[in-house]
């Protein structure tokens, strides 16, 4: 390591997921009546030779890890079928909807939640559904997140039998002592066979690994680095801990342990930054390209990520990001919209009480802000950005600013493309922010985390 982490350019580091970010996911923008009519509309139009990804939210899990921070639920039988029926309800509205027919869909991603909890029958029914009803074209990348918890071979099987062929696995952490802080069951033992049986039955693998778990320190997380690369995955996701909404937070904020006595702790800012310039250098050493903030690919391998970020930012490309499933978030032009999340309201049916949205289990919906500032903003979750794709206004109205992080090495210019520095991978949503508007920046205060004020 360069030793990077020692530098400050910025007072503290933030830190906000893409999952939740406002220009993806419309936190604040309660859908109303005139912009759902709108966006129903237009999924009238066909606009010919447009692609897309489809995203399928499975809320469930077998059981809850303390450091969870995701929308999920508990797994009931019951809950299950209420779901898939649903989902399906929700297939069947956009697959009768113009735009979608004429769309090609080159990826499909299955996540959660835990989506190898749900029964065969349910896995089998939701994806026959999705080949039934839309275009998914004939080299997609089928990808199917799983846990270790609701693991079986049969299941694999299973997937593999319905033409899968990407597999996301939740690692987060090969440490038995943060393994069990995080409820985390499976041994590393365990963890190794499913591995090797995911690889045999010829999956593209993905380990999803996270840093700043609780009672992870900078030896654990480089050693989990290390096992992991062993076993040469096609691809890593690779999260800082973003721990709001957790039981783990919220027993830090009150000061409690938990009941087996653990003592519940917040790594500081310097472990944070040491931990990321590890993860990147390891990784990058190991012939891994880092493909944005939080991914990593083998070169020619495919990035889920990087699909689903460049597809929600490549908005001149009319691209469709289609997400279904209870508060799955999605990008349809000119819209960004979340849907209701399983229990709103005060129901397990997502789809009820939808006759407001023309039967779409649509909760919060909003008008995409123009692709050149988009564009802009993301540039450092995606890591490079070409120029043409900002446009002239936007670079002469930012070029001090720019300037000025080239100044500061966090960024770097071949020309045609913004490139993030080194140093720049560090502080990814700080120089994110330098870019926001004042709106933009009010609706991310209540997702911004830094762990100096932890
Ligand atoms: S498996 Fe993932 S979504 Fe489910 S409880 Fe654990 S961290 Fe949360």
């Amino acid at each position: 390591m360069l030793g990077l982490y020692k530098e400050r350019p910025y007072e503290k580091k933030i830190i906000f997921p893409m999952a939740i970010n406002p220009l993806l996911n419309p936190i604040r923008n309660v859908a109303n009546k005139h912009d759902v009519r709108e966006y129903v509309e237009k999924l009238d139009d066909a606009v010919p030779r447009t692609k897309g990804i489809i995203y399928i939210h499975v809320p469930f899990c077998p059981s809850i890890c303390t450091y969870c921070s995701y929308d999920r639920v508990k797994y009931g039988k019951d809950d299950e079928e209420d779901y898939v029926h649903h989902l399906l309800e929700e297939m069947n509205l956009y697959s009768r909807k113009k735009l979608i027919q004429s769309a090609g869909f080159f990826a499909v991603h299955i996540g959660g939640g835990t989506p190898n909890m749900l029964s065969d029958g349910g896995i089998r029914t939701i994806l026959n559904t999705l080949r039934n009803s839309f275009n998914i074209e004939k080299n997609a990348v089928i990808n199917v997140e799983i846990g270790s918890k609701a693991y079986s071979r049969e299941k694999l099987a299973l997937l593999k039998d319905l033409g899968c062929n990407r597999l996301s696995f939740g690692v987060q952490s090969f440490d038995p002592g943060v393994r069990k802080r995080s409820a985390l069951t499976t041994s590393n033992d365990g963890l190794k066979e499913m591995i090797n049986d995911i690889k045999q039955f010829g999956f593209d693998i993905n380990f999803d690994l996270m840093f700043g778990l609780p009672g992870q320190d900078e030896e654990i997380w480089e050693s989990d680095l290390r096992k992991a690369v062993e076993f040469e995955p096609a691809s890593l996701d690779v999260y800082c801990y973003y721990p709001i909404n957790s039981k783990y937070y919220s027993l830090y904020k009150r000061k409690q342990a938990f009941r087996s006595g653990y003592r519940v702790e917040m790594p500081n800012e310097e472990t944070i930054l040491k931990m990321t310039e590890m993860t990147f250098t390891l990784l990058c050493a190991n012939g891994y390209v880092q493909e944005t903030a939080e991914d990593f690919a083998k070169p020619g391998k495919f990035s889920i990520i990087k699909a689903v970020g460049y597809t929600k930012n490549e908005i001149s490309d009319n691209y469709i990001y289609l997400g279904m499933g209870p508060n799955s978030i999605g990008n349809i032009n000119p819209y960004v919209y979340r849907n209701k999340f399983y229990n709103v309201p005060r129901t397990k049916s997502y789809l009820s009480d939808s006759s407001e949205t023309g039967g779409f289990p649509i909760f919060l919906l909003r008008k995409n802000i123009s692709p050149e500032l988009k564009n802009l903003v993301l540039f450092p979750k995606v890591i490079k950005m070409k120029k043409a794709r900002i446009g002239h206004r936007l670079l002469h109205e930012f070029s001090s600013r720019i300037e000025d992080l080239k100044a500061r090495n966090l960024i770097m210019d071949d020309g045609d493309n913004f490139m993030l520095t080194d140093l720049g991978k560090l502080w990814i949503d700080n120089i994110s922010y330098e870019f926001m508007n004042a709106e933009m920046k009010a609706n991310f205060e209540d997702t911004i985390f830094s762990y100096s004020e932890a």
